[in-house]
């Protein structure tokens, strides 16, 4: 068949046995590109679009298939991510058709920075939408990731409306996303929208490096990771709110 108008990815690298993007053992792809700008991007090295193989759709599921007797462990399967897989739609489509044909369970870890357009695309062959929420207050989410949070809240509704399967991430990060006035407008947001669970991932330095390396000002240096003690109030205060909470660490 001949390959030349077949949508190819552009895919960063893989992760084969991932347990922390999605549920049970999971083969993540990590595609290349974002829409936004994160000032705590810890795959800083994904968003410059330099650095990438192409890959068809079929080319992708043969890299997927030797793993695929691991995924009947606790649901697992195939997780997009990157960067933000959202900004290839019709390679994410194509991928996700094949796997679910070929019977493996699909998810897209995403900002969800798109149109409805997209999303309905896409809703027929994803198992499971996990969305990181950034900020609610939408100067600070400008600032903290170069784009307004309002079509991406209303994306979130659009997916809860359409009952698809919802994970919904908040990075705790101190003095930003752990303050009073944000945690209160997460719960208010929560109690708005119908979701599987919400996942609390404390913010982490690690990717710092990656900005040193690439020459770029990482403007939250003086920021630490949040204690362990301050995450597990905001877990309780969640649960107490009726929600189910994992704490991704
Ligand atoms: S959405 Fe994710 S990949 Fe994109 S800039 Fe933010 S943290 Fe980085």
């Amino acid at each position: 068949m001949p390959t030349k108008n077949i949508k190819k990815g552009r895919v960063h690298s893989f992760e084969t046995f991932g347990t922390l993007d999605g549920p049970g053992v999971r083969f993540v792809v990590f595609l290349e590109g974002c829409g936004l700008c994160c000032k705590y991007c810890h795959n800083i090295d994904m968003l410059d679009m330099k650095d990438y193989m192409l890959y068809t759709p079929q080319e992708l599921l043969n890299e997927v298939k030797p793993y695929k007797s691991y995924f009947k462990y606790g649901d697992g399967g195939v997780t997009i991510s990157g960067g933000d897989p959202i900004i290839q739609p019709d390679f994410v489509y194509d991928f996700f058709k094949l796997c679910k044909k070929a019977g493996i369970h699909t998810t897209i870890d995403t900002s969800l920075f798109t149109n409805k357009d997209v999303i309905d695309k896409l809703l027929p062959v994803v198992d499971l939408w996990m969305v990181s929420l950034k900020h609610f207050d939408n100067k600070k989410h400008e600032w903290l990731t170069c784009q307004s949070n309002v079509g991406i809240l209303e994306n979130v509704k659009y997916l809860s409306k359409k009952k698809a399967r919802l994970w919904l991430r908040q990075v705790i990060l101190p003095g930003y996303t752990d303050t009073r006035g944000n945690l209160k407008a997460l719960r208010e947001f929560l109690h708005s929208v119908r979701f599987e669970l919400v996942e609390l991932l404390p913010y982490h330095t690690f990717g710092i490096y990656k900005w040193k390396k690439l020459g770029k000002k990482y403007e939250l240096g003086g920021v630490k990771p949040p204690r362990p003690a301050k995450v597990l109030k905001i877990k309780k205060m969640l649960e107490k709110e009726g929600f189910k909470v994992l704490l991704n660490e």
